[in-house]
């Protein structure tokens, strides 16, 4: 899909060829051709995704026509090195066209800033703390303001802006287009969006990846090998409660079904290879309670409508990072807690760590005592968010009686 075909005036487009973009990235996609129509936006994107150029094309594009000089838009982000930034993308992809744009931010003199919004300048980029400062001063007009973004929102909230952006917000037109953008959309993000979008109907776009608060996520390391037997101990432990496993493939499924079986676990198989009608007699025998464990695979486990399931274990860490999503969203329904166990060998740990990249939390990496792996897991990666539980220890939970 070209840029020209995505509603962006000739200048644009151009400005963006020239910078050798040639297509654009999933997120300009489906932001732009919203933004440009005015709506609201909620977007799920982290850095590099090239959101930056998903608010400010349409920004550029909506005050092209218009006053000059007039505070118009206004962009507030975390960090002084994003506000630069921005500002620079502004001006990179404003280049076609007579905008101007200045930015706000703290630890440099005041007095630039405030002859900049002074003379007037159609696009602000700005940190809350300095901005908050020019405008108990009065320098700042934002009686035409139209477009209001929050960039990195999860960050401005981690940095204690909160605040802050709540005094901005009140002090702006509530007629106005609002973008947010975060790279996870957490309680409090999902919170300040609701504040700053003001009721209206907006869009979510992007990779939400964000899990049900009530899901505790562990991470096993465990030898390959000892995997299934690592599995049944966890089984025989587990507190009542249906348990859904999942397998990459259909014979994976049906070969640990068998198996968890031979340890005295009623678990069924289900996948796509199976009679429709053998399907839904093992579904109602899971949904009833007869059976208490399912193992499946990704597809099958697509229409899994069951809300007593109390842990999701991934048996196989899953290739692809949404299926983690998909997976564990399947505990923890309707505001209850549900475990999400995954069972990580050593050529895993790389597509683990892509899976907490994608929902923007580590998670700890235990061991099962007697099923150590023989090497140690690497620490998890830091990601953008510091994980919220505490070190769980599996060691307690596995190592009850059933009560079956
Ligand atoms: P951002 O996520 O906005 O920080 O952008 C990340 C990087 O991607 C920046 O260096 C942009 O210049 C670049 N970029 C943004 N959009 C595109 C695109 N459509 N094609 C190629 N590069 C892009």
């Amino acid at each position: 899909m070209p840029f020209a075909s995505l509603g962006l005036i000739d200048e644009l487009v151009r400005a963006v060829t020239d910078e050798g973009y040639t297509h654009p990235t999933p997120v300009q996609q489906e932001a732009i051709p919203l933004a440009l129509e005015g709506r609201d936006v909620v977007g799920s994107a982290q850095t590099g995704t090239g959101k930056t150029a998903a608010f400010l094309l349409p920004i550029l594009q909506r005050l092209t026509p218009g006053p000059r000089h007039t505070l118009r838009a206004l962009v507030l982000v975390p960090t002084r090195e994003l506000a630069e930034q921005v500002l620079q993308s502004a001006r990179t992809y404003g280049r076609h066209l007579h905008l101007t744009a200045a930015a706000v931010y703290g630890g440099v003199g005041m007095e630039p800033q405030t002859r900049a919004l002074r003379r007037g300048v159609d696009i602000v980029v700005a940190t809350p703390g300095r901005l908050l400062d020019h405008m108990e001063r009065g320098h700042v007009d934002y009686s035409a303001l139209e477009v209001l973004v929050l960039d990195e929102a999860d960050r401005m909230l981690d940095m204690g802006f909160a605040p802050d952006v709540r005094r901005i917000l009140r002090a702006l037109p509530s007629e106005r287009q609002t973008m947010l953008f975060s790279a996870t959309i957490s309680a409090e993000v999902d919170a300040l969006a609701r504040a700053a979008l003001n009721g209206h109907a907006s869009v979510e776009i992007g990779r939400r990846a964000a899990t049900a608060d009530g899901i505790e996520h562990v991470i096993i390391a465990v030898d390959k090998v000892h995997k299934r037997a690592a599995l049944a101990r966890i089984l025989l432990a587990r507190p009542e409660g249906q348990t859904l496993v999942f397998t990459r493939t259909k014979y994976g499924a049906d070969k640990l079904a068998a198996a968890l079986k031979r340890d005295g676990i009623a678990a069924h198989a289900l996948h796509g290879d199976k009679a429709q009608r053998q399907r839904q007699q093992t579904l109602d025998a899971f949904r009833e309670g007869r059976v208490d464990t399912l193992v499946a695979t990704d597809i099958a486990a697509r229409g899994i409508d069951v809300d007593g399931i109390r842990m999701v274990v991934n048996y196989d860490v899953p290739t692809d990072p949404e299926a983690y999503v998909h997976r564990v969203g399947r505990t923890a329904r309707a505001g209850a807690h549900g475990l999400a166990l995954t069972l990580m060998a050593v050529d895993e740990w790389l597509l683990m760590g892509d899976i907490e990249q994608l929902i923007g939390r580590s998670f700890p990496r235990e061991v099962i005592p007697g099923f150590e792996p023989s090497i140690a897991p690497l620490e998890p990666r830091p990601v953008n968010a510091e994980p919220r539980r505490s070190r769980s220890s599996l060691r307690m939970r596995t190592g009850g009686r059933r009560r079956r």
